[in-house]
């Protein structure tokens, strides 16, 4: 397919669910209005609001059939399989280096002071200045806050030949590109900062990424968990018989619920309620043309009362899930081996549902996100966040390309020209999004529909001996 095609059968796809967050937003500010007196107004407007949400989840289900028949779908599968491939092929070459002595390296310590999905995206912020730089990924891992004896314990190795750095010769970033070994800090007060921080993507691959997938750096991402999440021998097997406890199966939705310390601090409280709405949009979709999908989510949290919660409010659900695991994801408990079990497993249940609902602020559900594309062509609209749009932890500034020209209309808004760069700081999910025109240094709201992700691409090496 040319890449037109797809970015255009995509933009449909998503501008489907915009134009829906628009008109039910605004349906719904309409019924607030509303008084007492005038309740057949509030039924009028539920009506509309009834049959709008049939008649979107028929156009969600006909454009994704449409994928389906329209004779590309072996080659996105195929491309899917080659651009992995390719990746993984590279970053095995790039870790085991024929002579490691004299490898160059960049170390990278696994330790940081926070929770596992933040952990394991420092690591892959380590590995993506490691293949930018053509330094091998040396994993700092011993003492590690959820298994003392460090990685290598948990998953496969990042290196088979090659593991440790001579600490005598090592300097810090930026160093120069001749020095053994640098060390690398977080990526908060990384100095300078180079331009290959997410959200780029390498220029040799953006073409193809850019017709495969709707958010290639989400791939990118996803690419480096694929290669660092190898599990050993005992955690597979502890993913198979965790999988078969809980009796994990498709069709299935999965739901993460991210509360205790987060819930305020970083976060705002979501309603089990909330989650649900969604997930049964979801449902709904998929049975718009009569077929019947059993009831299924698989719900993980850091709160075992969601998992009870949800069992007794949703007694048409099968809720797969398990208490005990978000009993010890409780600050207090989670620094520990079994903790890690259960975060490896929710991520690993999460990332295999075919739908995602939570919160993008919780980088648990955004490594399940990251995860999922590995398991799809392009698995970019298997979401729904309550808060934020996807990112990356000190990113570079994200911009989306103005498509359509808008002359705000009150003082909310912002103008934009076709052409202009706006820096996207999030989406309302009511049809529009907030940003800062890069162009008028203008901020406020801007229609979501109006502007398409710019996608930042950097030249990398290739990695060209890494081909067989
Ligand atoms: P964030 O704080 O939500 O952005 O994600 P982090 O991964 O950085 O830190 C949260 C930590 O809380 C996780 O790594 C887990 O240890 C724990 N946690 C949060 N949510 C869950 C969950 O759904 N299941 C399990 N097992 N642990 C969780």
């Amino acid at each position: 397919p040319s890449l037109e095609y797809e970015l255009l059968r995509r933009r449909i796809e998503s501008n489907v669910g915009e134009i829906w967050n628009y008109f039910s937003s605004e349906l719904g500010k309409l019924r607030k209005r509303a008084t007492p007196t005038q309740a057949e107004l509030t039924q009028d407007i539920n009506q509309v609001l009834q049959l709008g949400a049939e008649h979107k989840r028929s156009l969600l289900n006909d454009i994704d059939r449409l994928r389906q028949v329209d004779g590309y779908e072996a080659w996105r599968r195929q491309e899917a399989r080659d651009l992995s491939d390719l990746m993984q092929r590279r970053l095995h070459y790039l870790q085991n280096p024929k002579d490691c002595a004299n490898a160059r390296k960049l170390v990278c310590k696994l330790n940081k002071g926070c929770g596992y999905g933040c952990q394991l995206h420092h690591v892959v912020y380590c590995f993506i200045v490691a293949y930018a730089t053509e330094r091998t990924m040396i994993l700092k891992s011993r003492g590690w806050r959820y298994h003392k004896g460090g990685w290598e314990e948990v998953f496969l190795p990042v290196s088979e030949t090659c593991l440790d750095a001579d600490a005598a010769h090592a300097s810090n970033w930026p160093g120069r590109h001749d020095m053994p070994v640098l060390v690398l800090p977080i990526i908060d007060s990384l100095m300078p900062r180079p331009p290959f921080l997410p959200l780029a993507i390498p220029e040799d691959l953006a073409p193809r990424l850019r017709r495969l997938h709707g958010d290639p750096i989400v791939w990118w991402i996803g690419q480096f968990l694929k290669y660092l999440l190898r599990p050993q021998k005992g955690t597979l097997e502890f993913l198979e018989t965790g999988r078969a406890k809980l009796g994990f199966k498709k069709p299935i939705v999965g739901v993460h619920v991210r509360r205790t310390d987060k819930v305020g601090t970083e976060a705002a409280f979501h309603r089990i309620e909330e989650y649900m709405t969604h997930v049964e949009d979801y449902f709904l979709t998929l049975e718009i043309n009569g077929t019947i999908v059993p009831r299924r989510i698989f719900l993980a949290s850091d709160d075992a009362r969601v998992i009870e919660e949800a069992r007794n409010k949703y007694p048409q659900y099968e809720i797969i899930g398990d208490p005990e695991v978000a009993r010890m994801a409780a600050v207090s408990t989670r620094y520990t081996d079994t903790a890690l079990n259960g975060i490896i497993l929710d991520i690993h249940l999460l990332s295999l549902s075919d739908y995602l609902v939570c919160t993008f602020s919780s980088q648990v559900c955004r490594m399940a996100y990251e995860i999922m594309q590995t398991l799809y062509p392009n698995a970019a609209h298997r979401f729904k966040s309550l808060d934020d749009i996807y990112y990356y932890g000190g990113q570079n500034s994200h911009n989306r390309q103005v498509v359509i020209g808008h002359a705000a209309r009150n003082q909310f808004e912002i103008h934009m020209k076709p052409g202009d760069l706006v820096g996207v700081a999030g989406n309302h999910w009511d049809g529009y999004s907030k940003g800062q025109n890069t162009r008028t240094k203008q901020a406020g709201l801007f229609p979501s529909f109006k502007v398409v992700d710019k996608v930042e691409t950097v030249k990398l090496p290739l990695y060209e001996q890494a081909q067989q």
